[in-house]
């Protein structure tokens, strides 16, 4: 308990660090039209989005302090990223196109580690946070198709030369978050490394810095999100694991009727009608510089 209310708290500082350096950019205006009462969407009575609609309420399990894929903005209070505006749409699709989809949404703020019991209590309809796809949380959860692909490297400081794979990971703190595929990943790869284990990875890049860290080492994409916050650290080495994200429900196909069928029809749109290319380049090629059309 301990462990966890101290890296809170040095997340909060990594936060608004994140927000200094521009993690707040301001999202672009939707370019949907104004919600009437046509738009709204209609499902069969049994499924679960009927049931969301009804309630008008969604639950999305989601990252406060994940740039590029989910950050609340210290700013403006308001949640942005990737996985943000995916959720949005998935929402959308459900309520009907509005100028404001965030009135029908309660935001649910999870970590690594608490991502399936979010999803086990109820506490969230779906949980869209990095979510990797495996064979371990697929007994535990449903998960969508993949709509992001990405693999594991290592964050070091600019100056540092001796770190530049798994291997010479050996005898060095390397901080990633508990719960995660990235902490799995360096025990099995090297059991040598020494894990420093945090809530989520804007603390792990406090570490780097403070040297309380040797390394980072997470999904690529995140890494990148880390770099642009601080230019004085580099990413090295090839990637050391395949990490398919899905979006996360529960499991419990009785009460959850159509609900994964229908994040994958929405999933598959949005691919197909540019909303997803549109998302990866306003959040992932400022930080990654390429662009994309689908997942892989
Ligand atoms: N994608 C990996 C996972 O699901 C690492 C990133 C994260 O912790 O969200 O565990």
């Amino acid at each position: 308990m301990r462990g966890i209310l101290r890296s809170t708290a040095i997340g909060l500082a990594a936060l608004v660090a994140a927000a200094a350096c521009g993690g707040g950019a301001a999202p672009a205006a939707s370019a949907a039209p104004a919600a009437t009462a046509a738009a709204k969407p209609k499902f069969e009575l049994a499924t679960y989005m009927y049931a969301l609609q009804t309630k008008g309420k969604i639950k999305i399990g989601t990252r406060e302090d994940n740039v590029p894929f989910g950050l609340k903005n210290p700013a403006s209070g308001k949640y942005e990223g990737f996985d943000i505006d995916i959720a949005r749409e998935l929402a959308k699709g459900i309520f009907g196109k509005t100028e404001d989809v965030d009135k029908f949404i309660e935001w649910v703020p999870v970590v690594s580690a608490t991502r399936i019991p979010t999803l086990d209590e109820n506490k969230a309809d779906f949980v869209i946070a990095t979510f990797t796809i495996n064979e371990e949380r697929k007994k535990q959860i449903d998960f969508s198709d993949v709509y992001f692909f990405t693999g594991q490297k290592i964050l070091v400081k600019k100056t540092n030369t001796d770190i530049t794979s798994l291997a010479t990971l050996s005898g060095k703190t390397v901080c990633t978050a508990t719960g995660s595929t990235s902490e799995k990943n360096i025990r099995s790869g090297n059991p040598q490394a020494r894990p420093l284990l945090l809530d989520t990875y804007a603390p792990c890049l406090l570490a780097l810095q403070q040297g309380t860290a040797d390394a980072v080492s997470t999904d690529e994409t995140i890494l990148f999100g880390l770099v642009k916050q601080d230019p004085n650290t580099k990413i090295v080495g090839a990637y050391f694991s395949d990490e398919p994200y899905g979006i996360g429900v529960k499991k419990n196909k009785a009460d959850r009727q159509g609900f994964v069928e229908y994040l994958n029809v929405e999933l598959k749109a949005m691919i197909a009608d540019g909303r997803w290319t549109a998302a990866y380049k306003k959040w992932i090629t400022p930080v990654s510089g390429d662009e994309k059309k689908a997942p892989k």
